[in-house]
């Protein structure tokens, strides 16, 4: 429904609809010890970083 919303009409109704949301490649946090570095990586809380290992809360 929403993918066929005029542009003008797509801000209220499609707010309501948490899916585009939950479903965004995002799993949490950024990595401190690497954004220091410059790199962003996403890290799902109370993991460790992929790259680094530091452990993310
Ligand atoms: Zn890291």
């Amino acid at each position: 429904m929403c993918r066929y919303t005029p542009i003008d009409k797509i801000a209220v109704p499609c707010m309501n609809d948490s899916e585009g949301f939950t479903n965004m490649p995002v799993p949490g946090r950024r990595c401190p010890a690497c954004l220091e570095r410059g790199d962003t990586v996403w890290v799902i809380p109370g993991k460790a970083c992929p790259q680094c290992g530091t452990p993310v809360n």
